[in-house]
């Protein structure tokens, strides 16, 4: 097994919304496309991309990982007789120190997905149909669950406007939805969180009231009083969720606002390693019975990484049902499916061309299933495919 060529582009993934923390409107997003060759006269092309949330990575990619995967050289394949990313990304991380993730593991989770899907494709399987085989005894999920992720802060959004993008992720499907929160910037606390409640309520409302069907999102804005303060007031709504009220490495305030708020919690999305993962299990006071782990394979050291996350979990007494990866992407989808995840997010409506599903595949119960072609699935998704292509 052997790399024989590596592309790298970059393209904007941007768009006019805002969050709480940061607005939308100069974000990037690397691609990449690596070629392996089998030694046998087989090769496949994989392709990979950043997930939204973090910038483009040309220079780690051109300087430091890319050269290290094209010197390589010749790789040992998996006991299945396939390829095995594992020695390629081993030879990324040759002279890297350990700590300090930032960027890097952004960069290294690009090439991760690419080296997956050309795993899969030289199998000739897609992707969760070989991590099933590999990982999971061949056992996988018929349909992942997914959510509509959305409810941004846009330039002249009221509550209407809230109101009718949910109607449409209904009409799509969905039947969970989100929707951000906190985000109302230089508003004195109390203001903007009647402001909030009165969000959450038009949105409870369109959906019967029922709050196991709608999860809030304050990426990670908020300190302790905050988040104590929204925590008591949306308590008796029986959301699905309350995810990142908190900054993402303060595991000792999570601790304490889980000693205050019963209902489920989610967080995650901004850890990106299996050892930051570890210490929000150990130190972040979440309970395996009820609350949701939101880390992205694409933006923590891709699957490889992503593996000995979840074993950590099963040690510390976690099921994968647990984790509903950040990102809305394709990889973590065959990832939910194959390894029996709680599930993936979705953004019906944003990121494009980079979330979403296979094109014609529709979503039922806020369910989906997976196309049945090599790879992760990235050709029969024409609007991403008409980006990756010119790679
Ligand atoms: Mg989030």
């Amino acid at each position: 097994m052997k790399i024989t060529a590596i592309r790298q582009g970059v393209v904007p993934i941007s768009s006019a919304i805002a969050n709480a923390y940061i607005d939308f409107s100069k974000m990037t997003a690397s691609v990449v496309a690596i070629t392996v060759e089998s030694g046998d006269g087989r090769k496949a092309t994989g392709y990979g991309f950043n997930s939204n949330g973090r910038y483009a990575q040309p220079g780690l990619l051109a300087e430091r990982f890319i050269p290290r995967l094209e010197e390589a050289g010749e790789l040992p394949g998996h006991a299945d007789g396939g390829f095995d990313p594992t020695p390629a990304w081993t030879a990324m991380m040759k002279n890297e120190k350990p700590g300090g993730h930032g960027d890097r593991s952004v960069a290294v989770g690009v090439l991760d997905m690419a080296l997956w899907d050309a795993a899969a494709k030289l199998a000739g399987v897609p992707l969760w149909k070989l991590l099933s085989d590999r990982f999971n005894g061949g056992r996988h999920d018929a349909t992942a669950w997914v959510y509509a992720a959305g409810g941004y802060y846009h330039p002249g959004k009221d509550v209407e406007g809230l109101v009718e993008e949910m109607k449409r992720y209904l009409g799509m499907g969905y039947s969970v939805v989100k929707m951000k929160i906190g985000g109302s910037p230089g508003m004195p606390l109390r203001e903007a969180l009647l402001l909030d409640l009165n969000r959450i309520e038009a949105v409870l409302k369109l959906l019967d009231g029922d709050g196991s069907r709608l999860c809030v999102d304050v990426n990670g804005r908020f300190g302790l009083h905050a988040a104590l303060s929204y925590g008591a007031a949306i308590q008796g709504f029986g959301l699905r969720w309350y995810e990142e009220p908190l900054d993402p490495l303060d595991y000792s305030t999570h601790a304490t606002l889980a000693e205050n708020y019963g209902p489920p919690l989610a967080t995650g999305e901004n850890l990106f390693s299996m050892l930051d993962a570890r210490n929000l299990i150990r130190h972040g006071g979440l309970r395996p019975d009820r609350d949701i782990l939101q880390f992205d394979p694409a933006l923590s050291y891709g699957l490889v990484e992503y593996l000995r996350t979840l074993v950590m979990l099963r040690e510390h007494g976690w099921s994968p049902r647990r984790c509903v990866p950040h990102g809305g992407h394709q990889f973590a989808l065959n990832i939910a499916t194959g390894l029996g995840l709680g599930g993936n997010e979705s953004y019906p409506e944003v990121f494009a061309p980079f979330g979403g599903f296979a094109s014609g595949v529709p979503v039922e119960n806020s369910r989906v299933a997976m196309p049945d072609v090599p790879g992760i699935g990235f050709e029969v998704k024409n609007d991403l495919w008409a980006v990756l292509k010119d790679l």
